[in-house]
């Protein structure tokens, strides 16, 4: 064992190496697993009969960050509407790849329905809804042929709350003849593993390329997903799809969705997330992929939007201000955010430090590429502003949250537009 109290540099190696997956649209590549980026996946909760609601929601969770946008495909309504999505989306300019969700009926959507097939990028099988008996290898493998023929991305998707039940059943049987029996978790575990590789195995034999195969298996325990994962993770080259089920809503679900991906990524574990909030009343559906983002960027593993470091605030600041400059800076960044983003590249990169008093502002605000350290309760009425560690000006009076503001465009302006 190791004594030391330090991790190694080893330890945050993200050392899991799988098959890189392409999910293409039009003369978009999203590339999961073979060491590229994590990608950020969401999903639509509209009607997608309805397809121009649809393609809005999937505009906006794209422009939000989403590199992948799953819909639902339910019925023969949701399946025609599908082409419609896409080509509305492609009017758009959003090219960002459909993933169709499928779950019982798949296999014959996808052939009564071959523009629906076309349209979307990737195919979700959940092995566990794919038919019982005698049924679900023939319609399993129905779907695999489609995603062959038509060069389509599948995911494995399996989920303990639609188990393959014929298979848990069989696991539970080869337990009870074991001279010391798994314990129930265990049992579980295994079933959602095998079902994930033993289906994956199959599309592999049918003709499915391993790097057109991504494997879930979501289950919405924290620890329970951290376990099903690593032995995942253990046992194949599948690229990964990362996301804690059914995460809950508010602080609950995004907690707990931070504190799984982030174990997880850090080990090196997951290839593309997705953050399954349920949305508080009135709560954008691209909450999810704000979350996300702010995971994989928390982790240094990417960088989105640029970053507000704000203090706590504490007895030395007795006024809002400071607050309510923070909130004011993180929304400008982030609303601004599609359009700087072809604009200043780099900018996603820029720290941005918003602090409430002489403690620890001036500090923190040298070590941000731009920073204010406005007066706590008791010093002068004078917020100086640093610039790439320099303090540079001194922002006075009531209008200093607009002040900085320019005072940051200006900054973004010439260091990552390219004027002087
Ligand atoms: S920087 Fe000042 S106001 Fe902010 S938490 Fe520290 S001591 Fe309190």
């Amino acid at each position: 064992m190791n004594d030391s109290p330090f991790l190694s540099s080893a330890d945050s190696n993200r050392a899991h190496v799988t098959h890189a997956v392409r999910v293409s649209w039009g003369g978009n590549h999203v590339v999961v697993g073979g060491g590229a980026p994590v990608r950020i996946q969401s999903m639509t909760n509209t009607d997608t009969v309805d397809a121009v609601a649809t393609a809005i929601q999937v505009k906006e969770l794209a422009l939000a960050g989403s590199e992948m946008v799953r819909i639902t495909v339910n019925n023969d309504e949701a399946a025609r509407a599908v082409p419609y999505i896409r080509e509305q989306l492609d009017r758009m300019g959003i090219d960002v790849p459909l993933v169709g969700d499928f779950h019982y009926n798949g296999h014959r959507l996808l052939v009564d329905h071959p523009d629906c097939a076309v349209a979307l990028s990737k195919y979700r099988i959940n092995p566990g809804n794919v038919g019982r008996g005698d049924k679900r290898d023939r319609q399993f493998l129905q779907m695999v042929e489609t995603a062959a023929r038509l060069g389509k991305a599948i995911r494995i998707g399996v989920n303990w709350g639609s188990l393959d039940q014929d298979l848990l059943a069989r696991m539970m049987d080869e337990n009870s003849r074991r001279s010391v029996p798994w314990d129930a978790k265990r049992v579980m575990y295994e079933a959602l593993i095998s079902s994930a590789l033993d289906s994956a195995h199959q599309a592999v034999e049918a003709g499915l390329p391993a790097n057109q195969i991504i494997l879930s298996c979501k289950v919405s325990g924290v620890q329970d997903l951290i376990a099903v994962y690593q032995e995942l993770a253990r046992r194949s080259q599948f690229a990964l799809h990362l996301g804690l089920t059914e995460a809950g809503m508010g602080t609950k679900g995004t907690v707990a969705s931070a504190a799984a991906l982030s174990i997880l990524l850090q080990q090196g574990i997951g290839d593309t997330i997705r953050v399954s909030l349920t949305p508080e009343p009135g709560e954008a559906r691209t909450q999810e992929v704000v979350v996300a983002a702010e995971i994989l960027q928390s982790l240094g593993l990417r960088a989105f939007v640029p970053s507000v470091t704000a203090c706590p605030g504490c007895g030395r600041t007795t006024s809002t201000t400071f607050q309510e400059l923070a909130k004011q800076i993180d929304d400008f960044l982030r609303t601004s955010m599609p359009a700087w983003r072809d604009k200043y590249p780099g900018v996603e990169s820029m720290k941005v430090a918003v602090m409430g008093c002489i403690v620890n502002g001036p500090g923190e605000s040298k070590h941000a590429d731009i920073g204010i350290s406005l007066p706590g309760t008791g010093e002068a009425p004078a917020a100086p502003v640093y610039i790439d560690g320099e303090k540079r000006l001194t922002l006075r009076g009531d209008g200093i949250a607009q002040e900085f503001q320019v005072v940051v465009e200006k900054y973004i302006q010439q260091r990552f537009g390219g004027q002087s």
